[in-house]
């Protein structure tokens, strides 16, 4: 007999972008979902093989999906240094810390973005396996960078179009999900310049083309200069990671026609909203350099927002794992995107689902509490719809029908 689970809450939130169900309830059989809506309409099954919880006064949404972090990471304000000194063994154990504290904030899926060597991928075959309780993981390995460039203490620095196709090719071979490549410098990483281009266009669409050919594999652009988005965009990545709209000498210098050109080609902006999370903190929460970083947040936010004013598809993220940016704080990233991109919280709650998952190729496994998705899905307390901050009182946590975070501890 298949094995059934029934869940019910006050409210559906389905991830498709739906307006919420009153009195829904979703129907996994054998780790897929079955049928979802009001409880009025469906036919739930009873039996000693069915497994049903109810949640009263609260929530119910499809898993959440983290479209960037790093996972072996330490979150530290030494970041760096444990990035590049710590043992391969080191970092395995903090990842799988790391991973299950992503579970208990919701997440069921994420992206990691880059980590040293191919650990990510053992980490996530070992969670894929049933070893270790976790996310699925969709994982780059190692980014593509440049000799000396960003995150190259990961391992794959590959200079010129032969270079990259043949870094894209080993990735490929090591089993990636996708690539990411560092189409600018950025901030972890001294002697690298975030305010200007690492690639070409020409190198970018050379991993493009090659990422696809080898299994149709997206790419993910890490974008800190306006000059490195426009290159990637042009280039066909998927997703263009920050998009911090930097000026190649100093301040910002955001371009509409590029706006125009990223909704044309459909890419996405993945909204690694990570640092930017200290902006909701007290100042006694934050170390003197954050205080700095907020206090000169106003343009790169009024820049994101007039990106997404402009009709470019948006996803969350959190970028866990930089400096104290930490995995058991991502309800504060869809906290951030509502209080000061003027996101509204369904399309909040849709960038961390039903479009992450498209934005991400996996739409057909997860992102939406729709029969034929996986029965992944997790439940708060109250209405986000009405407050956000709803999504930090975690009450349960659901993958493949399994209850595996109970009352903020791992089941
Ligand atoms: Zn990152």
């Amino acid at each position: 007999m298949p094995s059934a689970t029934v869940l019910r809450a006050s409210r559906l939130i389905d991830g498709t972008g739906a307006p919420p169900v009153d009195g829904g309830a979703v129907v996994i059989i054998d780790g897929v979902v079955a049928a979802a809506g009001a409880v009025r309409d469906l036919d739930l099954p009873t039996g000693t093989h069915v497994a049903t919880y109810e949640y009263p006064d609260c929530t119910l949404l499809p898993g959440l999906i983290d479209c960037h972090t790093h996972l072996l990471f330490s979150a530290s304000d030494h970041a760096l240094d444990d990035a590049i000194h710590d043992s391969d063994e080191t970092l395995l154990l903090r990842g799988v810390a790391h991973a299950q504290a992503e579970l208990r904030c919701g997440v069921t899926t994420l992206r990691d973005c880059g980590g040293r060597g191919f650990l990510t991928l053992a980490l996530r075959d070992a969670i894929s396996r049933g070893l270790i309780t976790g996310p699925r993981i969709l994982a780059a390995g190692m980014p593509i960078t440049t000799t000396g460039g960003h995150l190259n203490f990961c391992g794959l620095e590959a200079d010129g179009t032969l270079e990259v196709i043949k870094a894209t090719r080993r990735l490929c071979k090591a089993g990636v999900d996708f690539i990411k490549v560092m189409a600018t410098g950025g901030g972890m990483t001294p002697g690298t310049n975030p305010r200007a281009p690492q690639y070409t266009v020409e190198e970018l669409a050379a991993i493009v083309a090659e990422a696809r050919r080898l299994g149709g594999r997206h790419v993910a652009a890490h974008c800190h200069a306006t000059a490195g988005i426009a290159n990637a965009v042009e280039a066909g990545v998927r997703t263009i990671e920050h998009c911090s709209w930097l000026d190649p000498v100093e301040g910002h210098a955001f371009d509409p026609r590029l706006v125009e050109r990223m909704v044309e080609k459909g890419v996405y902006v993945t909204l690694t909203m990570g640092s930017e999370r200290a902006a909701l903190k007290s100042a006694d929460q934050l170390a003197d350099w954050q205080q700095h970083a907020v206090a000169g947040y106003g343009p790169h936010f009024d820049l994101l927002r007039r990106t997404i004013q402009g009709g470019v598809r948006f996803i969350a993220a959190s970028d866990a794992g930089v400096s104290r940016t930490f995995f058991d704080e991502y309800p504060l990233t869809l906290e951030v995107m509502v209080a000061f991109l003027d996101i509204p919280p369904m399309q909040a709650l849709c960038a961390t689902t039903g479009r992450a998952a498209e934005a991400l190729g996996i739409a057909h496994l997860v992102g939406a509490l729709v029969p034929g998705r996986r029965g992944d899905a997790v439940v708060v307390e109250g209405d986000p719809l009405a407050d956000i901050r709803a999504m930090r009182r975690v009450r349960s946590v659901f993958r493949d029908g399994r209850l595996v975070v109970d009352q903020g501890l791992l089941a």
